[in-house]
């Protein structure tokens, strides 16, 4: 078996703070780029999403979205808020993008924002000042102005509407990560095609420690999976975890380890939601694990929505059996199942960390989904399946597409070719998407869909 390196460097993560109505959420989204994944909105998950994976040619990042986070939402609540959002990101950033509105002046509430820059955050941690709003970027005049905030020397004009300076200021965080250390892995599951990585997310106290305990013991009957290592140096994250399992290689990602970390106590949430943000990320699976007995909750749709945009393979593990008798388990699955609608091409597994019901299924069922992850059809039989099911469905928009092709890389993604490819719905694609499911393998894996115009 070739052995790959399990050294894995972090994703780093960048930062967008400043006061309101200073354009965050415009530039996030504009260095974001848009998704070429179909992703249908979910009730209860819109659009609050506080991270995103950016995707250079040279660097790949984690841009941190600050005016997604707090808690409160009255008038009175909003600076404190602010504040104390600013300050949760300047502690985790590698770097930090300052926006200023570049239509008004300098605010009082600018200069607080800077001030809380210059005490709290880290001194090795570059800030960028992103002048926003500037469709005619012209920094002579204001720029003294700017230095004087005294937090950097590095100003980039922007106008994301207009995508005005936003490639400069692509490449400026670029420079700054490379001089950070920070470089591309051009895919982050390539060094592990044979050590499948995992990530284990969920809630807190949904048992995610208990169930990595259960997986790396080794006393349990028959072929039991072992742990191989956890020391640091080995991984270079120390919440990296391998397990042997039939002689294979599996590395778990823990986001549960959290709970020793200083600033845990009173941001537990937004803590927890970057790890599994980051893992989600740098992982080839993800197991999302849910307290059976309990509701599910928004986050953890949140959490099985950002695997399936990210295009992570996802298995849900519906833990805690145990405590439910049988008929009340069946019920809580089939409830699960329903909560989970959107996306049924991910397994559930019922199991008990307590009682280790279920554990071992974990195994081959990481094998199957990460198999399915990587599936490539064939042009002519992608076809043949395409004429067959367009034939039976011959009313619909995609009447007007001739050919169908997977394209190279993962999640699978499939191009559709037709005349008029605006023409196609949704619904069309979701159809597509079912009836392909059916004819080949595609369980645990996200499908992804582009229309071109031929
Ligand atoms: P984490 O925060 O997700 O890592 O959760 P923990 O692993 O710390 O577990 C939280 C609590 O749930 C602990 O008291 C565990 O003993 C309990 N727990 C975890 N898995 C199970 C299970 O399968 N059955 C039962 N009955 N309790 C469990």
């Amino acid at each position: 078996m070739t052995r790959y390196s399990l050294r894995m460097s972090r994703i780093p993560t960048v930062a967008i703070i400043g006061r309101p109505n200073t354009g965050k959420s415009t530039l996030f989204n504009r260095l974001v780029g848009k998704r070429r994944a179909i992703v249908s909105e979910i009730p209860g998950t819109t659009r609050d999403q506080i991270a995103q994976l950016v995707s250079l040619p040279l660097i790949d990042y984690l841009l941190i979205d600050t005016g997604g986070l707090g808690g409160g939402s009255t008038d009175i609540d909003l600076e404190d808020d602010v504040a104390a959002q600013s300050l949760l990101a300047i502690e985790s950033a590698d770097i930090i993008l300052f926006t200023v509105n570049g239509k008004e002046l300098l605010t009082a509430s600018d200069q607080e924002v800077a001030s809380i820059l210059r005490k709290k955050r880290k001194g090795h941690v570059p800030v960028i000042l992103v002048v926003t709003k500037c469709d005619n970027p012209d920094l002579a005049a204001t720029a003294p102005e700017y230095l004087q905030l005294g937090v950097t020397e590095y100003i980039v004009a922007v106008s994301a509407p207009h995508n005005i300076g936003t490639d400069e200021l692509q490449t400026t965080i670029t420079k700054h990560l490379n001089a950070l250390h920070f470089q591309k892995t051009t895919n982050y599951s390539l060094q592990t095609t044979h050590f499948p990585r995992i990530a284990i997310v969920g809630k807190p106290n949904v048992g995610k420690s208990s169930l990595l305990n259960a997986l790396m013991s080794d006393h349990e009957r028959s072929k039991a999976p072992r742990l191989i290592s956890d020391q640091p140096g080995t991984t270079r994250d120390s919440t990296d975890t391998v397990i042997r399992h039939k002689e294979k290689e599996y590395i778990f990602v823990d986001t549960a380890g959290l709970k020793s970390h200083a600033y845990m106590k009173e941001n537990i949430e937004f803590y927890a939601q970057l790890r599994s943000i980051q893992a989600i990320a740098q992982a080839d699976a993800v197991l999302l694990i849910v307290d059976l007995p309990q509701p599910i909750s928004r986050q953890d749709k949140r959490i099985a929505q950002m695997t399936m945009e990210e295009g992570k393979a996802l298995i849900v593990l519906a833990n805690k059996i145990d405590l439910l008798p049988p008929a009340q388990r069946e019920e809580a699955l089939k409830l699960l199942r329903f909560s989970l609608s959107f996306c049924l091409f991910a397994p559930i597994l019922p199991c008990s960390a307590t009682t280790r019901d279920g554990l071992l299924k974990i195994f081959p069922l990481i094998e199957i989904i990460t198999q399915n992850r990587n599936r490539f059809i064939a042009t002519k039989d992608i076809n043949n399946w395409f004429a067959d099911t367009v034939q039976r469905h011959a009313s619909s928009g995609l009447s007007s597409c001739k050919f169908i092709t997977q394209a190279e890389g993962v999640p699978p993604t499939f191009v559709l070719f037709g005349a008029d490819p605006k023409k196609i719905k949704i619904s069309e694609l979701k159809y597509l998407e079912n009836s392909l499911r059916k004819s080949f393998a595609f369980d645990g894996t996200p499908i992804r869909w582009v229309t071109k115009k031929k």
